[in-house]
């Protein structure tokens, strides 16, 4: 049905042109009505319909419509994958069917007067990981949209994301679910069972990450200072406090801490920030709401802006303001603390808010509806932040302050817990730091019953983590995640910033063998600033050593940054995450082989003969491994990808958790067949994903003849114990029978009479 082009570019001008029109509207519903009579007359549908995301009830509400019953308007509810309009929303992809409603996922509203329109189109709004609704346009004819008009629609959606987060923020609209009374909310509220991401126990008063009012509007003005003089004692105290987290993140986390409060210092150096505040209070207007407009404005030019970076920066406003705004408060003792010891109830999170809750003392994190990218859940875990992630949208509206408890070991949430609920929570706590090792003497070194010695090397993502990795003892470090000094910056890390990383870490395991994982994105552990495309399976995209390979100026930094940092390691391994073809690894390699060149013709100071290794992640290997074998240096198994990719399970996708099974027969069976194959080339081998620490796998994995282990550092001591209690020949007779099972009950049953006699801790 398109005409042409331009008419589909001027609808976009006339889209430009509301979403200006917005800014001086006071009424959402009005601009909305406007969108969606532009967008059906542009793309000459005879409905156009607007869906926005209530964030209180996770519902997808209908909110303009031309051509369906206005009636509906605000009726029609659909949870996200729920329809057609709920199935865009979950997709976040477009959807456009000739013949709706035979589509089985078509959903009848009665009233609606859809039943007429055969075609539909929807694409989702969003922005960033920020669901925020979906567009729809429909009409009578069947087969009647084309890709140009799919096309058309979504870059109305991309321009509109911006305007409709940003009106529904100033006019309040994320509070659109009718008010629940609170003893009837928390009634509800409980207990609730949720993901768990990162283990650990947490009882602390809850506290909103984005509260629906940032900056302190429920204060009123009489409540603060007023002067230009509070407000520069205000922002003085700011900046102390800010240093001073600064400080005490370097502790925690040394390669990140000047970056965390970058963006704070970017704004109190903005003079267009302070001097309008100082003018505004001049001309009369009390300190705070001085603030607050000033904010504001800056909130608002941020979020519009096209990059996803300084988009997420608008946070870092808010929590500026909310911090100036509490040093001015006249009652100094009352509130909270933005952030301190509370367990954060947030409906998004990105890899910088979790550094930033680590710079305070955050007892626990509650991830609200939220998809997690798998750096978060990493992050959170390094740091030992407790995190759970839970669907319940209503949890954003605990009251601040109500006492929470989350045992995160197994996903539960208690809201306002009994003194019965307590006593059990102490009682598994110390229970689980029995179950860690805690109070466990480490020895240096590690040998089974029968004196058979397994080498125990740490996993290390944050530099932090070393100081525990050397008291408990660890051989070296089996697997770097270089990717956390990628992902706190807001631009891709310089070769010098990255060396001073890397330096740390071979000064603090000096001695040591160090084994560094090249780069390791895409998938789920995205960077936004690269702005790369969207992919629809980003798994099995550009990830990983197939984006280093076609970024080879990325790639060559890192290796260069490696190897000068490595000049005086006594043994450094390179390796290769997500290999899957002896080509790629050669690749690989000969990047290194290249960088080693250089590096010696500009005569600096590096190290000259890293081992390379391949991780085996991918299936592929399988079949390849005799030459793999005879071509790499050495090998890491990395069983959580090595899992998700045998199995085809998405090891962050909750849905398909019951898939993931590290015990499936084809898993026990590739991996005896690797650690078999590899022997015969008298390459060392290891096993660094969750189940080398996993008490029911390690005596598997030493009856297959798995001699190093490498795991979080505080998993060491357990391990340690668990290896202790095998006696080699029963692990291997166990691993025989395991091999043997070819179904997931046959291996249940094998496991079962094992635990009858295998007692590790
Ligand atoms: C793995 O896949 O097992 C692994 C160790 O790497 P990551 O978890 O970082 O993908
Ligand atoms: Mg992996």
């Amino acid at each position: 049905m398109t005409e042409n082009k331009n008419q589909h570019l001027s609808l976009l001008y006339d889209i430009s042109e509301l979403s200006i029109l917005v800014s001086d509207s006071k009424d959402i519903d009005t601009f909305l009505q406007q969108v969606v009579q532009s967008v059906a007359s542009h793309l000459h549908a005879e409905v156009g319909s607007i869906y926005l995301l209530d964030d209180n009830t996770g519902e997808l509400v209908l909110r303009a419509t031309q051509g369906l019953n206005p009636a509906s308007v605000g009726q029609i509810r659909m949870r996200i994958g729920e329809g057609l309009v709920g199935m865009t929303m979950d997709r976040m992809a477009p959807f456009c069917d000739g013949s709706a409603c035979e589509n089985p996922f078509y959903k009848y509203f009665e009233n609606a007067h859809e039943e007429s329109y055969k075609s539909f189109l929807s694409v989702p709004i969003g922005r960033g990981l920020e669901k925020i609704g979906v567009l729809v346009v429909q009409h009578s004819q069947p087969d009647y949209f084309e890709a140009a008009d799919v096309m058309a629609l979504r870059a109305i959606a991309a321009q509109l994301a911006g305007t409709v987060a940003n009106a529904r923020l100033m006019m309040g609209l994320q509070q659109t679910a009718q008010p629940v009374s609170t003893p009837a909310l928390m009634q509800r509220l409980q207990f609730i069972r949720g993901e768990a991401t990162a283990s650990g126990f947490a009882l602390a008063p809850a506290a909103l990450l984005a509260p629906q009012d940032p900056l302190l509007a429920d204060v009123p003005d009489d409540g603060f200072e007023s002067t230009a003089n509070a407000y520069q004692h205000a922002l003085r105290a700011t900046v102390d406090q800010l240093k001073e987290l600064q400080e005490q993140l370097a502790r925690r986390l040394p390669e990140s801490a000047a970056l965390i409060f970058e963006a704070h210092y970017m704004i109190l150096k903005d003079p267009r920030f302070d001097r309008q505040i100082i003018d505004l209070i001049r001309q009369g207007q009390p300190a705070a709401a001085a603030v607050r407009q000033v904010a504001r404005q800056f909130i608002a030019l941020f979020n519009d802006s096209a990059s996803p970076y300084i988009r997420e920066k608008a946070h870092d406003i808010e929590d500026l303001a909310r911090r100036i705004l509490f040093n001015l408060r006249i009652e100094k003792g009352q509130g909270r603390s933005p952030i301190d010891k509370n367990i954060i109830i947030a409906a998004q999170l990105y890899p910088s808010d979790v550094l930033k809750l680590a710079s305070e003392t955050v007892a626990g994190i509650i991830l609200v509806g939220g998809g997690v990218t798998s750096h978060v859940a990493i992050m959170a875990r390094s740091l030992k932040i407790p995190m759970i992630i839970a669907q319940e949208r209503e949890l954003l509206q605990v009251p601040e302050g109500t006492q929470v408890l989350m045992d995160a070991d197994i996903g539960n949430i208690y809201i306002d817990p009994s003194a019965q609920v307590r006593g059990q929570f102490e009682e598994r706590n110390r229970l689980r730091l029995a179950a860690t090792g805690g109070g466990i003497e480490m020895r240096p070194e590690t040998f089974t019953r029968d004196g058979v010695r397994v080498h125990l090397l740490a996993n290390i993502n944050l530099l932090g983590e070393l100081d525990l990795a050397r008291t408990l003892k660890a051989e070296g470090v089996g697997l770097y995640r270089s990717e956390f000094p990628f992902i706190v910056r807001s631009v891709l890390p310089s070769e010098e910033e990255q060396r001073l990383v890397y330096a740390r870490l071979f000064k603090q395991m000096a001695g040591c063998p160090v084994f560094v994982r090249t780069l390791d994105i895409g998938g789920d552990k995205v960077l936004p600033y690269l702005n790369l495309p969207q992919e629809a399976n980003p798994e099995l995209g550009l990830r990983s050593i197939r984006f280093l390979l076609k970024h080879r100026d990325v790639f060559d930094q890192q290796l260069r940054a490696i190897l000068r940092a490595g000049a005086q390691a006594e043994q450094l391994g390179i390796m290769f995450p997500m290999i899957s073809s002896l080509d790629e690894f050669e690749a690989a390699r000969e990047a290194v082989v290249g960088t080693l060149a250089t590096l010696q013709r500009e005569g600096l100071s590096y190290h000259t003969s890293p081992a390379i290794g391949a991780m085996i992640e991918m299936p592929s290997i399988m079949t390849i491994i005799d030459e793999l074998a005879a071509a790499a240096d050495f090998f890491a198994i990395g069983t959580n990808d090595f899992i998700q990719y045998m199995l085809a399970v998405d090891r962050t996708n909750e849905n398909v958790a019951a898939y993931y099974q590290p015990f499936h027969p084809s898993i026990l069976r590739s991996l005896a067949t690797i650690v078999e194959r590899v022997g015969r080339y008298n390459k060392p081998i290891s096993v660094c994903g969750e189940v080398a620490h996993d008490v029911a796998f390690i005596p598997f994995l030493v009856g297959i003849g798995v001699r190093r282990l490498s795991v979080d550092p505080q998993f060491l001591p357990l391990v340690q114990q668990t290896v202790a209690a095998i006696a080699t020949q029963q692990a291997e007779t166990f691993a025989k029978a395991l091999l043997a099972a070819s179904s997931l009950h046959q291996v249940q049953k094998v496991r079962a009479a094992w635990e009858k006699t295998f007692k590790p801790v």
